[in-house]
């Protein structure tokens, strides 16, 4: 019982998926328990991701990439998420940096930074909230002041997935504090050798436990100002305001993945567990409930496939955007729950996928704009 291929998804984009999900049970899903137990991926497998052409599939040849589209970056984001495949950020990464960098990065910095993502020699991170900071961005404190031609950078960034490998950081930060949404830029550091870049510890979080989310901290950093991501400063909010609906797109497409992969397994685990001389499928209950998820998932995958359709046509605006992030994110928690709930003790055990599936998908609820963040854009829009 797999779900039905999306209209979005072409021959070529079926046969990129094909790749994407043998390359991935193959030479990501075998390290996944091991990356969790220390609590960040080896930083080989970016090189690996890179050499498969997995990473940057979006970006244009001419920079290293795969000459693909936004759906090529979600096709990796959902054959991630249903292998359980949480370690490396790709979104952060290829589906969320490199686009920043395209659309408004200059010739120079284009030309400089996403060859190196897209062959893995540089991993990407992006550094918005801070320990006092997170939904009212606004309220960010880290500052980068300018002096001749550097920033001089100072502050402390929290949750930043990808963090305690990343090698190129956009760092969100105050230019002009008076200004309000007006005084926010985006600065890149890359951050080999950099004086003044420190990294805090790996976050120990309840899931996504191979993913390295870390703290960031910039003590007079200096920057060059060339660094500064678009022609001047100021920018940085209406960048983030522009592609943070792709962003929420990417959260919702991995835990679409998520739910049809827990109603998969939980089919099969019920079908084959025995109760009462019966198998645990056969029972009313686990029909009714298995019936209720996959109607549930089914009825996500036909609204996600409609996002997709709008992403491509360039249409999608920030509120449905965040009504496919909040609705998905919330039935994913809600049928996780349920097919935990069928495997009984096995459920609670982290060896069985679905246990993984529980504690991963909380965060969907927080990140990314928390959920309720996500009703008051609806409510906006409305
Ligand atoms: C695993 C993980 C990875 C992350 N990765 C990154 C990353 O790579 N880069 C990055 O910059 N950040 C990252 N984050 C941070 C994430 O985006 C924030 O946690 C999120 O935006 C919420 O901010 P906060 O934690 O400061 O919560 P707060 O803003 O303090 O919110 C606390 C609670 O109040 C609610 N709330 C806040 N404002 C309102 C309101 N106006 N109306 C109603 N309720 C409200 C929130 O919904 C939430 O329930 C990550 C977080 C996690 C957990």
């Amino acid at each position: 019982m797999s779900a039905p291929r999306s209209a979005w998804i072409d021959d070529d984009l079926a046969m990129f998926q094909d790749a994407a999900r043998r390359f991935i049970e193959a030479e990501v899903v075998p390290h996944e328990l091991r990356w969790a137990a220390q609590t960040h991926v080896d930083r080989g497998i970016w090189n690996a991701l890179g050499a498969a052409g997995l990473l940057c599939p979006a970006m244009p040849e001419e920079y290293g990439g795969g000459g693909g589209h936004f759906a090529h970056d979600a096709i990796v984001s959902m054959e991630m998420a249903r292998a359980l495949a949480i370690g490396p950020s790709l979104n952060v990464h290829s589906a969320i940096v490199a686009h920043y960098i395209l659309r408004y990065g200059s010739e120079a910095q284009k030309r400089s930074w996403l060859p190196r993502m897209a062959n893995g020699e540089l991993v990407a991170a992006i550094a918005m909230s801070e320990p006092a900071a997170g939904s009212d961005l606004k309220a960010i404190t880290t500052r980068a002041v300018r002096q001749g031609d550097r920033y001089v950078v100072n502050g402390a960034k929290t949750f930043i997935t990808n963090g305690h490998l990343a090698d190129l950081v956009c760092i969100v930060a105050k230019t002009d504090p008076a200004a309000g949404a007006r005084g926010v830029s985006i600065l890149v550091a890359e951050t080999a050798g950099l004086p003044g870049f420190r990294r805090g510890r790996i976050l120990d979080k309840i899931g996504l436990k191979g993913q390295d989310t870390a703290e960031l901290f910039f003590d007079d950093m200096e920057l060059p100002v060339d660094n500064l991501l678009g022609p001047q400063e100021g920018q940085g909010f209406a960048q983030l305001m522009q592609q943070l609906p792709q962003e929420r797109m990417l959260i919702a497409l991995g835990t679409l993945a998520t739910m049809e992969r827990a109603v998969e397994d939980t089919l099969a685990y019920t079908r084959q567990r025995q109760v009462f001389g019966q198998p645990l499928f056969d029972l009313q209950n686990t029909r009714f409930k298995l019936a209720e998820c996959r109607t549930k998932a089914t009825v996500a995958r036909a609204f996600v496939d409609d996002c997709m359709a709008k992403v491509l046509r360039g249409e999608l605006s920030g509120d449905v955007a965040a009504m496919a992030k909040l609705w998905c994110t919330q039935t994913n928690c809600e049928i996780v729950d349920e097919c935990l709930q069928l495997h009984g003790g096995y459920g609670y055990m982290t060896e069985y996928p679905i246990g993984r599936m529980y504690v991963n998908a909380r965060v969907g609820k927080i990140y990314g704009g928390s959920n309720e963040i996500m009703k008051e854009l609806v409510a906006r829009g409305m």
